[in-house]
């Protein structure tokens, strides 16, 4: 039986990688999904290749975009059930280098994007009555630091504070908030992560991507269908009285 049949879902950061991955997998298990990005043709190239899936232009910093592609979402698919917060950025410098504009805008996105897409979601899951889900993408980078990725970390830290803060007010309204934390995924978000460390280690592109897909216990880098199960299982009643927990998915590991 499919998990989410009848159910509607809006992913942020959905045009690619891991988001994308959900879309697909949501879908596979029954639901409607809008594909939300500030890469609106992607979006929609995206939402081509899934049955019932709709493209929205959105981006996760701007309060405007955010109430504007949330009202969209749940207008063309009647309402929104579920919502994951996974549109983030990756940023990497030594702590001497870091700019304020950088910082800016990675917390711009990966937690006041998370922040006040879910309040937006929450006032509309509670004025119609809807027992939702929420869930938030973390990282194993918020559960611990590295040298090179203070700003990123913290923002991920961030993320996993925010999930408990949310989730203990939110399951007052039956909506559960939740948290998943990859280790390292492959995909064209990683490509961008082994840049900066070539620039800052010295390393050959693509050295330091197979260095850490090497210490996973797991064996190998994870992709981003390893965390479809857990996506699904987080929207699905089996998860009912699961609130405010962040879950890792990481094959044993985070980078060395
Ligand atoms: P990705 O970079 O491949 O995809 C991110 C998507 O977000 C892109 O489609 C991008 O256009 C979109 N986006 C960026 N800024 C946006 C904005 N302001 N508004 C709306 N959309 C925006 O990333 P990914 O690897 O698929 O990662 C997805 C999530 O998983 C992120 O939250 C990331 O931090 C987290 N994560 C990734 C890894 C990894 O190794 N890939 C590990 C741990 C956690």
């Amino acid at each position: 039986m499919m998990q989410l049949a009848g159910k509607t879902a809006l992913i942020t950061g959905a045009a690619r990688g891991i988001g994308f991955a959900f879309a697909k997998a949501y879908a596979a298990e029954g639901a409607r999904v809008a594909i939300a990005d500030i890469d609106l043709a992607r979006a929609q190239a995206a939402a081509s290749e899934i049955k019932g899936a709709v493209a929205v232009k959105m981006d996760v910093s701007d309060q405007a975009s955010i109430e504007t592609a949330v009202t969209e979402a749940a207008n063309t698919l009647g309402q929104i059930d579920i919502l994951i917060n996974n549109a983030a950025i990756f940023t990497a410098a030594p702590i001497a280098e870091i700019t304020r504009a950088d910082y800016q805008r990675v917390f711009d996105i990966n937690v006041a994007g998370t922040l006040f897409t879910m309040q937006a979601v929450a006032a509309h899951m509670i004025e119609r009555g809807i027992k939702g889900r929420i869930i938030n993408m973390a990282s194993q980078a918020g559960r611990r630091g590295e040298g090179l990725v203070a700003v990123y970390c913290a923002s991920k830290a961030a993320v996993i504070s925010l999930t408990q803060s949310a989730g203990l007010n939110l399951i007052t309204h039956g909506i559960n908030v939740n948290a998943i934390a990859p280790g390292v995924v492959d995909g064209e978000h990683w490509d961008g992560v082994d840049a900066f460390f070539a620039k800052y280690e010295g390393k050959a592109p693509g050295q330091k991507k197979k260095e850490v897909g090497e210490a996973v216990p797991f064996g190998r880098m994870g992709t981003a269908e390893d965390l479809t199960g857990m996506a699904v299982f987080l929207a699905s009643d089996a998860a009912e009285y699961i609130v405010a927990q962040t879950y890792n998915v990481d094959g044993g590991n985070w980078m060395s």
